[in-house]
């Protein structure tokens, strides 16, 4: 496709609540490592609220359904994340008055979401959080723009896949990992894999 209308934005979010569900364990296996181990269980239950509150009558513009997902997730998730990701998908959302969004429209919304999400975590990159592969997915996202949304959005996946695992030698300045200090060492943040998965079902989302 050309452009992200909104029934392949509704499949992103399907795609993503089916990841988080296949991968629940892993991702609260990488918390249980260096945070509280909650991980997997709070995007599970952010993103099946975020598919039952889709289930009707979908929203008019892609910006529509991704500031009700980011609503979602505010209201539904007490860790960090939950507010993390619902403020960047809010900050997205609100980027995207047009009923469709090309590849342009795509990351200019995608840099507001990191945004949001730097205003609001204070992260920079090498925090080992959610930045590390936001931000190199955002970058590669840019740069292949030109060639279109799968190509862009495939090459942003591949780029916060690497993100993640570049966080396991890091140690961990922000959120919960940040209390065990250098001992944060030699782990995957959960967020910044979180965020690879995220990417992946977009890029899935828009393929072919
Ligand atoms: P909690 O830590 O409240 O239990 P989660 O386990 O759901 O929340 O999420 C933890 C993840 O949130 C971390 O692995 C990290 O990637 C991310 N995170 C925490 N604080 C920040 C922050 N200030 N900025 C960006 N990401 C953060
Ligand atoms: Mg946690
Ligand atoms: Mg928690």
């Amino acid at each position: 496709p050309t452009a992200l209308d909104v029934p392949r934005t509704l499949a992103w979010l399907a795609a993503v609540d089916a990841a988080v569900e296949r991968r629940e364990a892993e991702l609260t296996a990488l918390d249980a490592a260096i945070g509280d181990g909650d991980h997997g269980s709070n995007l599970r239950r952010g993103f099946t609220a975020v598919a039952a509150a889709l289930a009707g009558p979908p929203p008019e513009t892609v910006g529509a359904v991704l500031t009700k997902a980011g609503t979602v997730l505010i209201s539904k998730v007490g860790g960090a994340s939950g507010p993390l990701y619902g403020i960047a998908l809010r900050a997205m959302g609100a980027a995207l008055l047009t009923a469709t969004a090309g590849p342009a429209e795509l990351a200019a919304a995608l840099a507001a979401g990191l945004d949001a999400l730097r205003g609001l975590g204070g992260a920079q990159p090498g925090d080992k959080t959610i930045v590390d592969a936001y931000a190199p997915a955002l970058d590669a996202f840019r740069q292949t723009a030109d060639r279109g949304l799968a190509e862009a959005a495939g090459a942003a996946a591949a780029a916060a896949e690497e993100g993640a695992r570049a966080t396991v030698p890091l140690q961990a300045r922000k959120g919960r990992a940040s209390y065990l200090g250098p001992r944060s060492i030699g782990h995957q943040d959960p967020g910044a894999t979180s965020t690879a998965l995220l990417f992946a079902a977009l890029a899935e989302a828009v393929r072919a």
